[in-house]
């Protein structure tokens, strides 16, 4: 079995003051404080850039505010954007984070869940590089297994009821992480210890 590029965590991390042991911390200025300090929702997405490329280093530098532009035609259109997750999970499994989690990370935009808008304000953001059609990576299963019960240890009141997809709480804008994403697979991970 070949390993060489696998990132992937392999047990259940600390997260101590909102930031995940283990991850790489690349910071992000796009955060802000949430209102009520209240973590009780977790929201994965997916994002490639440019849409469907994978492994460009693209997605941090668009979170850090600093997308070359000039290297793809794509990269125009959201020029301007002010966006962020709190984590983002690579191909390889690698998780990255860019904001504390005690902190309000830009990802949700317009949005509702269980009747409750502005999901930012108590939301966790996680991004799989990926896009609505290609399947996910083993490895990242694997790391969001292992962040996700990670975060539903250090904030309980994320249930597995209140893990969500982006496309649940913005149906209307949003389609993912979408059909490629294995949401049988993922909560049965997380059930299981290995
Ligand atoms: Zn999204």
């Amino acid at each position: 079995m070949n390993n060489s590029g696998n990132l992937s965590l392999n047990a259940v991390p600390l997260i101590t003051d909102g930031w995940m042991q283990g991850a790489k911390i690349i910071r992000s200025q796009h955060f802000n404080r949430r209102p009520e300090g209240e973590i009780s929702l977790l929201v994965i997405h997916n994002i490639s850039l440019p849409p469907g490329q994978f492994g460009g280093g693209y997605v941090e530098r668009f979170f850090t505010g600093c997308l070359p532009v000039a290297e793809d035609p794509y990269f125009e259109t959201i020029r301007d954007l002010e966006v962020s997750s709190h984590f983002f999970i690579a191909r390889t499994g690698e998780t990255v984070q860019f904001v504390s989690c005690l902190d309000r990370a830009w990802h949700a935009g317009k949005s509702c869940f269980d009747g409750r808008g502005s999901c930012n304000d108590f939301a966790v953001g996680i991004e799989l590089e990926g896009t609505d059609i290609v399947p996910y990576t083993d490895f990242q299963y694997r790391s969001l297994k292992f962040l996700t019960l990670a975060l539903m240890r250090t904030y309980p009141d994320i249930t597995p009821e209140r893990i969500t997809g982006h496309q649940n709480i913005a149906p209307d804008r949003k389609t993912d992480p979408g059909l490629s994403f294995d949401w049988k697979r993922f909560k049965n991970n997380l059930l299981s210890q290995c």
